[in-house]
């Protein structure tokens, strides 16, 4: 059985006493056993990250930016074997894993080993005349980060990196289903030069770990990814504690078509962006929106890109698409797309269990005919099933948009330049796309409106979330006798 837990620059065994299997989900196959932590694990893991934190807020950035280079670069030299974990816990085929996931962890990597040196206060300036005001820009502490399974690796640097890089240390606990590729960056992160202490990884169950790490009190702020419904509860236990929490929820994105789209592009985005990681991602397209003139053409369109998408052996260059993450999502996704058809939906294409694979795998699905507000146009899916529905003007498609409690992302499909800023200003979302779905870069904030979350990953503006801002004001007069006080008391002259 392998150590599941990193705590304070060492790989050690967790003390719950239990062990996770971890599966690879296309196949069913145990990849590793890992002992799991307990509460006495979230002790040592906190005190570490507490005694590391004196130390690391004070260094120069330059230190910390010469350690996130140093990983990012370490991370490079085993990029192979990063695609291979990430693939098999996560069941991404492994040209998603070898093109997206890890390409784009290292690039933060390096963006924020860059950032590291970029932490800025305001000018100093005397505002009253007699003081000088500077402002300090500090670390938080330390940090509680709670990571999801769709993403693992890039999930575990968005939390970490930021965090680190400004100064504070972490302690992580990745998803049960996926910890593998968490416990590689910790080892590589220590390779790396980061100080012992400095991110330590818990592999535990959310209910048993999560919540004991976010409300352990020398814990100072929460960075929690995951469904909206568990992001309420860390909310809640953050509450308590007047703890700084940072969300980044559920998603349930639209995809609206005006009349004057480029339809060949809207049909292939549509398929990219409602398919990719299998639909497990916070920001696929899930709702189209399509304008009555090309809507057949549009659902006919998409029916046949997503009826050609290769599912099966997530190891070969030639598979489109990987399982769901388990069994029970599997399950999780086919009963509601059975209850939209119950409820009075078609399916158009795709719609169930394919009968020649092993692992957790379900058909692309395009779905048409629902209600707007049924549930598999109002919740979550989280896999491979995208619901089009019509429009007739510009105002309904935007109302239609913003109808659902969700707002992390949605995409704008015009050639019209006047449309384009119009949905991009309407529609309730951290980020619009115009006439593409889904890319994302280290330099832009990620981040939700509504109950998709609050505060941004990535970017320089995740260091809003990581830090906190301090007001010095020096008297340079060096006057004992000072004119205000005469505002307090009538006579302030010490003698
Ligand atoms: P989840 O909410 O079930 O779990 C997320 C993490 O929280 C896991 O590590 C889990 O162990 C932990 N957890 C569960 N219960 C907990 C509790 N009571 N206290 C503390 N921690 C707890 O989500 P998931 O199924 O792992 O991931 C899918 C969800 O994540 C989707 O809703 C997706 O939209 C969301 N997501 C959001 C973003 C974003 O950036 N907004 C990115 C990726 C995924």
């Amino acid at each position: 059985m392998r150590q599941g837990q990193w705590i304070g620059g060492r790989s050690v065994a967790g003390s719950a006493g239990q062990s996770i299997d971890v599966i690879d989900p296309s196949n069913g196959v145990i990849i590793e056993t890992l002992d799991l932590a307990g509460p006495a694990d979230v002790e040592t893991a906190v005190a570490a990250a507490s005694a590391a934190f004196d130390e690391w807020s004070r260094v120069p950035p330059v230190v910390r930016s010469d350690a996130l280079l140093a990983l990012g670069r370490r991370m490079a030299e085993r990029a192979d074997e990063y695609a291979r974990v990430e693939s098999r816990q996560a069941g991404k085929p492994i040209r998603l894993a070898t093109g997206f996931d890890v390409p784009g962890s290292i690039d933060n990597a390096l963006f924020f080993a860059g950032a590291a040196r970029h932490l800025q206060g305001s000018a100093a300036a005397e505002w009253d005349g007699d003081h000088t005001s500077t402002i300090r820009r500090e670390p938080i502490g330390v940090v509680g980060s709670i990571a999801p399974w769709n993403y693992p690796l890039q999930m575990a640097m968005w939390k970490m990196l930021p965090a680190i890089a400004a100064g504070n240390t972490v302690v992580l606990k990745p998803s049960e289903l996926t910890p593998l590729t968490s416990l590689m960056l910790a080892e590589d992160a220590t390779a790396a030069g980061l100080p012992d202490g400095v991110f330590n990884v818990l592999t535990g169950t959310g209910v048993d770990v999560g919540e004991a790490l976010i409300a352990h009190p020398s814990v100072r702020m929460v960075s929690f990814t995951g469904s909206t419904r568990v992001g309420h509860r860390v909310a809640e236990i953050a509450a308590a504690q007047l703890k700084r929490a940072h969300l980044e929820l559920g998603g349930k994105a639209p995809f609206v078509v005006f009349e004057d789209a480029d339809l060949d592009a809207a049909i292939q985005g549509a398929v990219a962006g409602s398919l990719i990681n299998t639909g497990q991602d916070c920001t696929a397209a899930t709702r189209a929106y399509v304008h009555r003139s090309l809507f057949d053409a549009f659902v006919s369109g998409v029916a046949r890109v997503m009826d050609g998408i290769v599912l099966g052996d997530t190891s070969l260059d030639t598979t489109d698409l990987g399982p769901l993450i388990s069994e029970a999502h599997q399950q999780k996704v086919a009963a509601m797309v059975g209850r939209a058809v119950e409820a009075g939906a078609t399916v158009a294409c795709g719609g169930f269990v394919p009968d020649d694979l092993d692992g957790s795998f379900y058909r692309p699905t395009l779905i048409t005919g629902a209600a707007q507000d049924s549930e598999i146009v109002q919740e979550e899916v989280f896999g491979p099933v995208l619901v089009a529905l019509p429009f007739d003007d510009d105002d309904e498609a935007l109302r239609l948009a913003n109808d659902t409690p969700y707002g992390l992302a949605a995409s704008a499909w015009t050639t019209d330049v006047v449309r384009a800023h119009r949905a991009s200003r309407e529609i309730q979302a951290g980020c619009v796309w115009i006439n593409d779905h889904i890319p994302i870069v280290s330099e832009m904030p990620h981040g939700g409106y509504k109950q998709s979350g609050m505060g941004k990953d990535m970017s320089l503006y995740s260091f809003e979330e990581y830090t906190q801002i301090k007001h010095v004001s020096t008297d340079i007069t060096g006057a004992a006798r000072k004119e205000w006080h005469r505002t307090i008391f009538a006579e302030p002259d010490p003698q």
